[in-house]
């Protein structure tokens, strides 16, 4: 797509690290991933070819080995795969969320220790807030860990952790009680574990059972798994900065950088789904003429294009604010909000472009309507992100009466 979500002011390096990751992405990722998402297989060559770009390391500082580069390159270089496969974004957000919580948070032993191989894809990261009684409601998090000598002891169950088989860092958010009485505020009382395992299924580690994967209605490929610690040890220089009661700010900071990777995996699916759309509408004829030349479609290919720059101009907004160094909360809940909205919206447009055939399994949009909801959910529901909107609008626009 020529015309469409175009970045001003990147500089050369930029240009060239989204040039080579969209030649890898037309060329091995988008003829294989229809086929591996309905087998429900892991992508693991599109994952080596990752590897060699050096996407796993894309922001960690090149100190550790990293590209050491910015936000808005991570979020423009989701988008691209995004475009190719939502799934294989799944694949590095977690990690990147992961590396970045380290590279803010971590002591400088967990940094030495974990940074340069994750730069490498050797240790490969996933974050775990979510429970099987909650997922908005971070505050109300039951899953403990207790202080034991020089080790921590973990209990409790984990839902939805993207990830979890193929990962071998595991930051895992536990209320903590020690040093925190009781009463202390839910958000001052949490303590982000990292939590290190072998890949796979089962007991990964003694006290440390994932049990499958969770059968999916798309996001298929990229493992989601439960996460069970039934007296699990973790010692206690793997607390994530050392200290505990940090635990909840910790992960919303990481959070707040996936909001924007989640925006641009919608920018990329909905500019795939434009895509699909004109390219369709130009080849189908009814009553004598392309469908293309029919107003109604044309007007759908307007709007939906319309959509696809909109939420495009909002990522870039957000990432560039954090990487100004400023708070990013308000424009990246934004952007998270309105780039999954639109990419639903896109994506449901270019289907009804397709008419029967987008029905059809043969036909790729019938992946992207499978996919496009989970980014409704995933880090924050519409309803979070309003929420998270609406107090930041009313601490900037108070009332002077
Ligand atoms: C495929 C997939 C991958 C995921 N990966 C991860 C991961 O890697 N790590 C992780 O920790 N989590 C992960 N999650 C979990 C995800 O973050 C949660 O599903 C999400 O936060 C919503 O939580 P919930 O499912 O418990 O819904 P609930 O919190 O139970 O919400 C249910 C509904 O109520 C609404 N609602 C809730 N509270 C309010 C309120 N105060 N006001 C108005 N409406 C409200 C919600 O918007 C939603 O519509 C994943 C989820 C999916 C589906």
């Amino acid at each position: 797509m020529a015309r469409l979500a175009q970045t001003h002011g990147l500089t050369d390096v930029q240009q060239e690290i989204l040039a080579t990751v969209r030649d890898f992405v037309d060329k091995e990722i988008i003829p294989v991933a229809t086929g591996l998402e309905h087998k429900d297989e892991y992508p693991t060559q599109i994952v080596e070819g990752l590897k060699e770009l050096g996407l796993f390391g894309l922001m960690i500082p090149e100190e550790y080995g990293g590209l050491g580069e910015s936000l808005l390159t991570y979020a423009l270089c989701v988008e691209e795969i995004a475009r190719g496969w939502m799934s294989v974004s799944g694949i590095i957000n977690t990690h990147f969320i992961v590396a970045y919580m380290l590279k803010q948070h971590g002591t400088q032993e967990q940094k030495d220790t974990f940074l340069p191989r994750m730069a490498l894809g050797e240790v490969r990261g996933a974050f775990s807030m979510s429970e099987p009684g909650l997922g908005s409601d971070v505050s109300a998090i039951t899953s403990k860990g207790v202080k034991d000598g020089d080790e921590y002891v973990l209990n409790g169950q984990k839902m939805w952790l993207t990830n979890g088989g193929t990962s071998t860092l595991v930051a895992v958010l536990c209320r903590s009680d020690e040093g925190h009485p009781e009463g202390t505020a839910p958000h001052k009382s949490m303590t982000t574990f990292l939590v290190e395992k072998e890949p796979g299924f089962g007991e990964v580690r003694p006290g440390l059972t994932i049990p499958g994967k969770i059968d999916k209605m798309g996001y298929k490929g990229v493992d989601t798994t439960e996460l069970i610690m039934d007296g699990l040890r973790i010692p206690a220089n793997r607390v994530l900065g050392g200290t505990t009661g940090r635990g909840f700010y910790q992960m919303m900071d990481g959070v707040e950088v996936g909001r924007v990777n989640v925006a641009a995996r919608g920018c990329g699916v909905a500019q795939r789904a434009f895509e699909l759309g004109v390219s369709y509408a130009q080849q189908r004829h009814t009553f004598g003429k392309q469908i293309a030349q029919h107003q109604a479609i044309q007007f759908k290919l307007a709007e939906m294009a319309t959509k696809v720059e909109a939420a495009h101009a909002m990522m870039v907004n957000a990432a560039r604010k954090k990487d100004s160094g400023e708070r990013n909360d308000l424009e990246a809940g934004m952007a998270k909000y309105l780039a999954s909205e639109y990419c639903k919206e896109v994506v449901e447009d270019a289907f009804r472009i397709h008419g029967g055939y987008g029905f059809s399994k043969e036909y790729e949009i019938e992946r992207l309507y499978r996919e496009a909801p989970m980014l409704l959910i995933g880090e924050g529901t519409a309803e979070i992100q309003k929420m998270i909107i609406g107090r930041r609008l009313l601490e900037e626009y108070r009332f002077q009466g």
